[in-house]
């Protein structure tokens, strides 16, 4: 089947190396797209500098290189794009569909993370404050490809959330959804941690007029030790001279199945056997795989 219109991406946060957890979703990306002869992009989701790693950037396209990984285009860089996420975020304080929060963290902290919407009506000024988007008492939903039926009450779960940070750092949620729309990206393959993010993203894009891409989340790869997610239990970055015991690790882990005869396949051989047997229907509908289970 070929679906020239598909347009896939892959959008590392430069906030560490790639791990057997963002190899399998960028192969799921990458495989979903290619198998349907569409378009695969590469955008680097480098919005936080205090949290990025130094040479995180340049490691992460190493390893897709030396994966086999190849993109279309030029690679996009978020921060590049502060002043598209400046303008929009200008715009939606000036509609009052967002408003200023001077709120500390330390008075948020009884509020399990939901914003209890102390300064919605306060009138505060933008300047040294958190920008927070108004949400509606509404349900979101979506059909995920792999996940199935996802809803989320944004307004009760979530509360107003930041789209721009107080120290002027812009949020995931907005750059997200404005570049996934910007680049024209018809479909969402990533991990299952974005999966409770995505309700927020489909309420900004309603609130943009933008088109809502088909999403696919495929489990997040976690270490066996009990711990709760997190980076810092992620497995070790991606080692360059074991790319195709890995691509073959991470094809089983997408429940796809390479006969034993690729063993001794080197990484660009196992892409191919993957985009011409690509299956999304056999992805393990789980949001966690340990990873130990799959050696
Ligand atoms: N940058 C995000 C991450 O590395 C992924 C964003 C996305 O795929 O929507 O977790
Ligand atoms: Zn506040």
């Amino acid at each position: 089947m070929s679906d020239s219109t598909y347009i896939g991406r892959f959008a590392p946060t430069p906030s560490g190396h790639l791990h057997f957890g963002s190899l399998v979703a960028a192969l799921a990306s990458y495989l979903d797209a290619r198998s349907v002869g569409g378009r695969w992009l590469l955008r680097m989701e480098d919005l936080d500098p205090p949290r990025e790693v130094a040479g995180a950037q340049d490691a992460i396209l190493q390893a897709l290189q030396t994966y086999g990984f190849e993109w279309d285009g030029e690679l996009v860089r978020q921060s590049d794009r502060h002043p598209e996420y400046a303008a929009l975020t200008e715009r939606l304080f000036s509609q009052g569909l967002a408003y200023a929060c001077t709120c500390s963290r330390k008075q948020l902290e009884s509020h399990g993370g939901v914003y209890p919407g102390i300064c919605r009506n306060a009138g505060h000024d933008p300047h040294d404050a958190a920008i927070r988007l108004r949400v509606p008492e509404l349900e979101y939903r979506f059909t995920d490809r792999v996940q199935g039926e996802f809803r989320q009450q944004v307004g009760r779960e979530v509360g107003d959330f930041v789209i721009r940070r107080r120290d002027g750092l812009y949020a995931y949620q907005l750059a997200v959804v404005l570049d996934d729309a910007w680049q024209g990206i018809t479909d969402v393959v990533r991990g299952a941690d974005l999966l409770d993010s995505t309700p927020r993203q489909l309420y900004l894009q309603e609130l943009l007029g933008l088109r809502q891409p088909r999403y696919l989340h495929v489990p997040l790869i976690i270490q066996p030790d009990g711990h709760k997610l997190g980076k810092s239990y992620r497995s070790p970055p991606l080692p360059a001279d074991q790319a195709p015991a890995l691509l073959l690790r991470a094809l089983r882990a997408l429940g796809q199945q390479p006969p034993g005869e690729l063993a001794s396949a080197t990484a660009r051989e196992l892409l191919d056997w993957g985009i011409n047997h690509w299956d999304a229907t056999r992805i393990p509908r789980s949001r966690t795989l340990a990873e130990a289970q799959l050696r």
